[in-house]
């Protein structure tokens, strides 16, 4: 397919870079290093390769969230969020940004979210997961009440909001002990960012902000497959349900969220999101650098769905929902 865009695709400043380095083997570093730091080169041939029209970038992970003291997490934001400015205005017909925000601080993430639509024109924002601030083992999740005003500038500025996974802190990965390789993209960020989706939609927070879109990669981080089982068992066919939300999980999921196939390439998992989830609420990505382009390209290219989804998928829903258009 031609036109394809794709939203969850990483580049890294300086600053950032070695927050990826912790992932892959020295065999591989050099080959993932070069491909991160690339804005303009190699990520645009393969674009063109692929028929991939558009990426919408964003900082590499942990990154921001990782930086306990608020101010260095503000600068690092800044910084990253500036060079992409800078990066988007070369190709602003190839490359659109989502912004990097410091959550530490709930006000001043807002103010970062709000100077990054309004004056650099991004299309939203992807945040890593939790924050941790002051000390590397105290976190934040966005469910408390401190952020509301943050999700409220979100929902005034009709921007979607990313959450992007990155792996617990040592204190909350206890259950991973002697099976490390469980941490990452094989099990852990998708546990983490599912649990951290789960805490905003039963908070309340959708019943409040009722216009707030949220995206997740890997195809829903394993919720669409999980959805009955949480409503069944939350009690909603009998009794009434115990957390603060109005209603049933699903409504929220099939309402406020959205979900990509970054680094889930497929099928059954994609067929099993579009009869959770329908075609309009799922949208292609790859994953770049951390998977391959031509990977994602060609399995979403051929998998078998209608030519309709296929559109809606690689690119409609996307033009809508970022206003690409
Ligand atoms: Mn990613």
């Amino acid at each position: 397919m031609q036109g394809k865009i794709a939203l969850e695709e990483h580049f890294a400043i300086p600053e950032t870079l070695g927050d990826s380095r912790g992932y892959f083997p020295d065999r591989v570093w050099s080959e993932i290093k070069s491909r991160v730091l690339d804005i303009q080169d190699r990520r645009l041939r393969e674009m063109d390769e692929q028929g991939i029209a558009m990426m919408l970038l964003s900082l590499n992970a942990p990154a921001v969230q990782a930086i306990p003291d608020k101010a260095r997490a503000a600068e690092i934001a800044r910084k990253a969020n500036d060079y992409l400015s800078e990066q988007v205005r070369k190709r602003p017909d190839r490359f659109q940004g989502l912004a990097a925000l410091p959550m530490q601080d709930p006000d001043g993430a807002t103010r970062e979210l709000e100077r990054c639509v309004k004056e650099l024109g991004f299309r939203g924002a992807l945040v890593n997961g939790f924050s941790q601030v002051g000390d590397a083992e105290t976190v934040v999740h966005y469910d408390l009440p401190q952020y509301r005003p943050f999700w409220a500038m979100a929902e005034r500025l009709d921007v979607p909001f990313y959450l992007h996974p990155r792996n617990p802190v040592p204190r909350d990965a206890k259950i991973y002990d002697g099976h490390g390789w469980l941490m990452g993209p094989i099990w852990a960020f998708a546990h983490e960012t599912a649990v951290h989706a789960l805490r905003l939609m039963g908070s309340g927070l959708f019943d409040e902000h009722p216009r707030l879109n949220i995206v997740l990669g890997h195809l829903g981080e394993n919720l669409p497959y999980a959805m009955w089982r949480i409503d069944n068992a939350n009690g909603w066919i009998e009794h009434r349900h115990n957390y603060p939300a109005r209603k049933p999980m699903r409504d929220y999921f099939c309402t406020n969220f959205h979900i990509t196939t970054s680094g889930n390439f497929h099928t059954q998992a994609l067929i099993d999101a579009m009869l959770v989830l329908g075609a309009d609420r799922i949208m292609f990505s790859v994953d770049w650098p951390f998977e391959n382009i031509d990977h994602a390209a060609r399995w979403f290219d051929a998998c078998p769905i209608s030519e309709p989804d296929r559109a809606k998928i690689g690119r409609e829903n996307a033009v809508k929902l970022f206003k690409l258009a």
